[in-house]
């Protein structure tokens, strides 16, 4: 059974010495929790897809300490380097083509030869990868296709028989994934929406950034961004302008949603109408209306600007059919 151990010093080195011996550890970032093993020893990764659950053709992102130590991992381009600076530490994923010498495991890359790395801002996060010496990969510590945790008690709930340590750092404050980007031939691509808006990264690059157009084989996208993902039990019905009996409500922002007093549950993701207040509660409301739902999840219309297209993008695939 999985131990919960509320950071400290102690547990931090204590989580480092677990990954070094080449098991798993759930460990706090700013975005989600991470399930963290050493992206150089092909066990230890193969341990976390076995955890998981997860398709191995899915590619995990490695984290790092520093610019220098992703730089040993990875090439940059100027594109690149300038997000980078601008955005590290933080909820930003590069993918970048790897150096020769790059010692990560191709497990932990589904043999591709390009790597995401990203500098995460979270303490416990940037301290357990200093403590053990190592890039660590960390895909969000849930069951394949489960809602992310955003607390070590989400993470227990999926993962308890499966993983020795849980480190609890409490809430996340982010509350949704890194945004992925992925500069080719100088052009910014957005792999995947997360919790970096696209309007900042496009104030910084002084131009907008390339989404996938839907059916284009050549365009590149996050090969692990499936369709049904995040997937609570329940159906979930988005842009809903009104809630029906047995239905739990996902509401966004002060308007009142018609049916809402005969609705199983009530969430408001951000009364006041924040996206970014909105992100961090999104996964654990999702679980919770999930707990509740009668006959499936109702959500509000949400604005798809700033973190609206992180959330909506989530949200998408949590209504996908499956
Ligand atoms: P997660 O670990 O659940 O946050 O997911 C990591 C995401 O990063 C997945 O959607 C992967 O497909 C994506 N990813 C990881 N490595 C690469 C890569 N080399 N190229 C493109 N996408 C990647
Ligand atoms: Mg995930």
């Amino acid at each position: 059974m999985a131990r919960i151990e509320p950071v400290s010093a102690a547990a931090i080195a204590h989580a480092a010495d677990v990954i070094r011996a080449g098991q798993v550890v759930a460990f706090p970032t700013e975005t989600v929790y991470g399930l963290g093993a050493d992206a150089t020893n092909g066990r230890a990764v193969a341990a976390i897809y076995e955890a998981k659950g997860r398709p191995s053709f899915n590619p995990l992102i490695a984290h790092v300490a520093s610019l220098a130590a992703a730089e040993a991992l990875v090439e940059f381009d100027p594109i690149s380097r300038r997000l980078a600076e601008a955005f590290w530490p933080g909820p930003l994923t590069l993918v970048l083509p790897m150096q020769p010498d790059c010692p990560i495991s191709s497990l932990a890359t589904a043999g591709l030869d390009t790597l995401a790395v990203r500098l995460p801002a979270h303490p416990v996060a940037r301290d357990l990868i200093v403590a053990a010496g190592v890039p660590i990969v960390a895909p969000s510590a849930n069951v394949s296709g489960h809602v992310s945790p955003t607390s070590a008690s989400h993470v227990f709930g999926d993962l308890a028989r499966r993983i020795p340590l849980i480190l609890d750092g409490g809430h996340t404050e982010v509350g949704v994934e890194s945004t992925i980007v992925q500069v080719r031939e100088g052009t910014a691509h957005l792999l995947r929406p997360g919790g970096l808006a696209s309007e900042e990264l496009e104030a910084v690059i002084g131009a907008p950034l390339q989404r996938a157009e839907a059916g284009d084989p050549t365009a590149p996208i996050a090969p692990g961004m499936l369709l049904s993902h995040y997937a609570p039990k329940a159906r979930v019905r988005l842009h809903a302008r009104a809630v029906d009996p047995g239905e739990v409500l996902l509401a966004f922002g002060p308007r009142h949603v018609p049916g809402d007093a005969d609705a199983a549950g009530v969430f408001n993701l951000s009364p006041t109408g924040d996206l970014r207040e909105a992100a961090a509660n999104l996964f654990r409301m999702l679980r919770e209306a999930d707990a509740l739902a009668i006959t499936g999840i109702a959500v509000a219309p949400i604005p798809p600007h700033d973190l609206g297209e992180a959330i909506l993008d989530r949200l998408e695939r949590a209504a996908a059919p499956r």
